[in-house]
């Protein structure tokens, strides 16, 4: 792999791959509660995550990112189960808030103590809610992460 000067780029397809995977993070349309409002607000006009090529879809098979953005009760827990089963690999979640990351203020009988009780969590972003703008630095993270999981010759260029 290696850059030669006139803009020419030799790399493998594995590269090439997974650079598109991490620049087109097609999350799902669901929420749980009160931070899915703020994971709304993310998607809407003012913050445009399409701009970062975030893209709400509206079913699990044509999705990669779950965003736990609220309580997750038990009685709702295997049903997230399921949604995660069906999104194809590779996937990632984000755990959206205080609820979603270790069960927030609600200590109770009826309410998972942290997403990754359920499914494996990529991200946590803390808060209650957290802002937009959080929710769009936990993208960043997520494809940072990605970034760093394969040998790029894009690493190489960011070093
Ligand atoms: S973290 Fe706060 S805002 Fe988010 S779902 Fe829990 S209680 Fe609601």
């Amino acid at each position: 792999m290696g850059i030669t000067e006139g803009n020419v780029l030799f790399t493998t397809v594995d590269n090439i791959v997974s650079w598109g995977r991490r620049s087109a993070l097609w999350p799902m349309t669901f929420g749980l509660a009160c931070c899915a409002i703020e994971m709304i607000a993310a998607g809407c006009s003012r913050y445009d995550t399409d701009r970062f090529g975030i893209i709400f879809r509206p079913s699990p098979r044509q999705s990669d990112v779950m965003i736990i953005a609220g309580t997750m009760t038990k009685k709702m827990a295997p049903a997230i189960k399921r949604l995660y089963a069906q999104m194809p690999e590779p996937k990632w979640v984000i755990a959206m808030g205080g609820c979603a990351s270790a069960g927030g203020p609600f200590n109770t009988y009826s309410v998972v103590q942290g997403a990754d009780l359920v499914v494996p969590v990529d991200v946590y972003i803390p808060g209650c809610p957290p802002r937009p703008e959080a929710l769009m630095y936990g993208f960043l993270q997520l494809q940072e992460k990605i970034r760093r999981e394969m040998p790029s010759v894009f690493a190489k260029i960011k070093a």
